[in-house]
């Protein structure tokens, strides 16, 4: 869901695991506090102490939900796994919180998910016919169900009989009793990491979730790849055709918290080159380059650096607008971005500035800062986007605003300068995003990444999201939260 002062793309979802710790479920929610970025709008911690599982699954922030007054106290055992939740397959309410857990033939399994699954409303449809009963409307119930029926054991060849039934993007993390298994699809759409402390075996969507916990990074999960942890160590599976790899290449453009190492790269080091190749791409005289804060603010770097001009922060975000505003009456509604970000007068009187964002999606932010940066008495404002136009919605993961309401589906690059107002426009090519990422250019009949949102050149076939879901069965339950 996305606000009204919020115009950008949101990943769906962080997923956390620990197997083999005394203090797994604290580590856990330590881990989703380092992955609060991809989802805001619920967080849920699954632990199993040997004997039972305890699950607390709640709407709110990580330290909200598990802070010192929260519901961490009675989640105990050595295994966990977590996930917090930005959501809009599904919807956002509380039975959709994952990890989802259900006791199936053999025993307990907990499933936090990272992804979409284009084929679930088929699948769910099939299952439902079949009697299945939902409780969620969420894709990774659907998963849960398919390991239900599944005639194979153990687990892990059941959770590979459901996974081959899917199909879409998904990083995944399950617990059973005595298992921790971490599995990416074939395409490796979205990321997955492993990790270890001390004797405990991590899994987590990106590095950063380590470094809060002191876990060493150990390698990426690889696309196609399934991980089962047990006492007696980690065996890796490799139980789907092979597939070519797609990674999110916006996960270095935005989604990916900058410090985290992402399918071997540093996040921040591929967001600086991209700045560098902006500067490249699409030089500019000015006095000083401004970052959008804070998603900007590498880009912005490169850019600086490349140019030779000089690095100012000439906008200073407040990072505590939050739950409070997401509603906004009319009276305040006009207050639009100032509430988020705030230009700073002193240094952009009389400047030509070099405003630096990650992407535009509406233009409705864009639009306003730009006002912003004039009203602040800039003479020039010059706008440089660290990602080709966002052209095509995401079915991958990502809430994405309808393709018709994209602004560089609805206009030229020229025409997107006049919307915003700005003195100048320019956004990386295809080809400068992939030499900031490490490669010589976009291989245009082999993709290295997936970035359909770019190019609308889908790795897995799309189907239209089901806008029905939200609305079925369960509807008339009142939702506890
Ligand atoms: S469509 Fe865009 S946001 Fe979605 S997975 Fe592909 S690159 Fe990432």
């Amino acid at each position: 869901m996305t606000t009204p002062f919020d115009d950008k793309l949101h990943d769906e979802c962080g997923v956390f695991g620990v197997f083999g710790h005394e203090d797994a479920p604290a580590l856990t929610a330590l881990g989703l506090h380092a992955l609060q970025h991809r989802g805001q709008e619920a967080a849920g911690i699954v632990a199993f102490d040997g004997t039972q599982f305890t699950a607390e699954r709640h709407i709110g922030l990580v330290g909200d939900v598990f802070g010192t007054q929260g519901h961490a106290a009675h989640l105990q055992g050595p295994h966990a796994i977590g996930h917090v939740r930005y959501s809009t397959s599904g919807g956002s309410v509380a039975r959709n919180v994952q990890p989802l857990f259900a006791d199936l033939a053999g025993g307990g399994l907990a499933i936090a998910h990272n992804g979409n699954l284009t084929n679930a409303r088929t699948l769910r449809n099939e299952l439902v016919r079949d009697g299945a009963i939902f409780h969620s409307t969420s894709d990774t119930e659907v998963m849960i169900h398919l390991t239900a029926r599944s005639e194979f054991k153990p687990v892990a060849k059941r959770l590979i009989d459901a996974l081959k039934q899917v199909e879409g993007a998904y990083s995944l993390v399950a617990l059973t009793s005595k298992k921790l298994i971490g599995a990416r699809d074939p395409y490796g759409v979205r990321p997955l990491v492993l990790g270890k402390l001390d004797d405990a075996w991590i899994l987590a969507s990106e590095s950063c979730a380590f470094d809060i916990i002191g876990a060493e990074f150990v390698r990426d999960v690889e696309p196609g790849e399934m991980v089962v942890i047990t006492h007696d160590g980690l065996e890796s599976i490799k139980p789907f055709a092979a597939k070519p790899q797609r990674f999110c290449i916006f996960e270095y453009v935005y989604f990916s918290r900058p410090d985290s190492q992402v399918e071997g790269r540093n996040v921040y080091d591929v967001r600086r080159n991209i700045g560098a190749e902006l500067a490249d791409e699409a030089p500019v005289a000015a006095d000083m380059v401004v970052p959008v804060p804070d998603s900007g603010v590498p880009a912005a770097l490169g850019f600086a650096v490349a140019s030779g001009i000089p690095f100012e922060l000439g906008i200073t975000r407040n990072h505590y607008v939050g739950r409070t505003f997401i509603e906004p009456s009319e009276r305040i509604r006009h207050l639009g971005v100032k509430l988020k970000h705030n230009a700073n007068r002193h240094k952009l009187k009389g400047k030509r500035v070099v405003l630096v964002d990650d992407s535009i999606v509406r233009g409705t932010t864009s639009k306003k800062i730009v006002e912003m940066v004039r009203d602040a008495g800039a003479l020039e404002v010059h706008f440089r986007i660290a990602s080709p136009p966002t052209t095509h919605s995401c079915f991958y993961g990502v809430d994405t605003p309808d393709r018709e309401d994209l602004l560089a589906h609805k206009f030229s690059i020229e025409g997107m300068r006049k919307f915003i107002q700005a003195d100048s426009l320019a956004f990386v090519s295809r080809d400068g995003l992939y030499r900031a990422v490490g490669e010589t250019k976009r291989d245009k009949n082999a993709p290295q990444f997936c970035d359909a949102c770019f190019t609308g050149d889908y790795p897995i076939e799309p189907v239209e999201p089901d806008v029905d879901m939200a609305l079925r069965q369960l509807s008339l339950l009142v939702e506890a939260v």
